[in-house]
């Protein structure tokens, strides 16, 4: 029998807590089915040998007071690869690199390559933003002079600055990519158990169910 780090010990919505029968043991359990454990459970998946657990529950079909939110619930999130940080931009532009590859993969699409525009008041800060653009060879470009002709429909202030990413970047659907990630994960043999977390125990209690080398929250 392997060392557990934290066994887990689930909310069982019928009030009655339920004895388990067989004890699972992952090398990998990730509590919080969103965007970000969905994407690491579709990751940690892909490491050869590694068993894991993708914890937690899906959007609610009905909303209801003090139900657990997920930042996930909606269909509109924007992507660029140049931001003001340098880790955000590696990690924006990586990501991204990988979108079509998932959904390949999976066949749902979650992501719009429509470009995006930035708008910005100060010059400090789109100067910056020019420079990451540099750093990151991401192809942005200066239209602070010429946005009226490519964007008439908007009404932008005279000296605002605005910096134009036409390609790889644009637009997800948060709610299609959790499901990307989850289905890529399952094809890689996570098991996912909709259930809510309520305590995370140690490793000497047989009647828990689910229990991991690694949690990860
Ligand atoms: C309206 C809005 C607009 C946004 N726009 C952008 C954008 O344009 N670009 C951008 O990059 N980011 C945007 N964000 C931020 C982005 O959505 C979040 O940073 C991201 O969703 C965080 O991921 P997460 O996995 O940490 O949290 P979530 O996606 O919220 O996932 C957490 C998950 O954990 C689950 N959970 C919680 N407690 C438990 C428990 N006890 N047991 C089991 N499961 C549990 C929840 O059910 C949920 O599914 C936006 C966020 C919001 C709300």
């Amino acid at each position: 029998m392997p060392t557990l780090l934290a066994p887990l010990h689930q909310h069982w919505h019928s009030g009655k807590q339920k004895m388990a029968s067989t004890k699972k043991v992952f090398d990998l359990v990730i509590i919080g089915a969103g965007m970000m454990g969905s994407a690491a459970a579709y990751h940690s998946s892909q490491i050869p040998g590694t068993s894991v657990c993708l914890v937690g529950p899906s959007e609610p079909k009905v909303r209801k007071e003090h139900e657990i939110f997920g930042c996930w619930f909606d269909e509109g999130r924007i992507c660029c690869r140049v931001h003001e940080k340098h880790t955000w931009s590696v990690l924006s532009s990586r990501s991204i690199q990988r979108y079509r590859e998932i959904e390949k993969q999976t066949g749902l699409n979650f992501y719009s390559n429509v470009g995006n525009i930035q708008c910005l008041e100060k010059k400090e800060e789109f100067e910056s933003l020019l420079q990451m653009n540099q750093q990151m060879t991401a192809s942005a470009e200066d239209v602070s002079k010429k946005w009226n002709d490519i964007y008439p429909f908007f009404n932008f202030p005279d000296d605002i600055y605005i910096l134009q990413e036409k390609v790889n970047a644009g637009h997800i659907s948060p709610r299609e990519q959790v499901r990307a990630h989850q289905t890529a994960a399952l094809q890689h043999g996570t098991e996912i158990v909709r259930k809510i977390v309520s305590t995370v125990t140690p490793a000497d209690n047989p009647d828990y169910k689910y229990a991991g080398h690694r949690i990860l929250f």
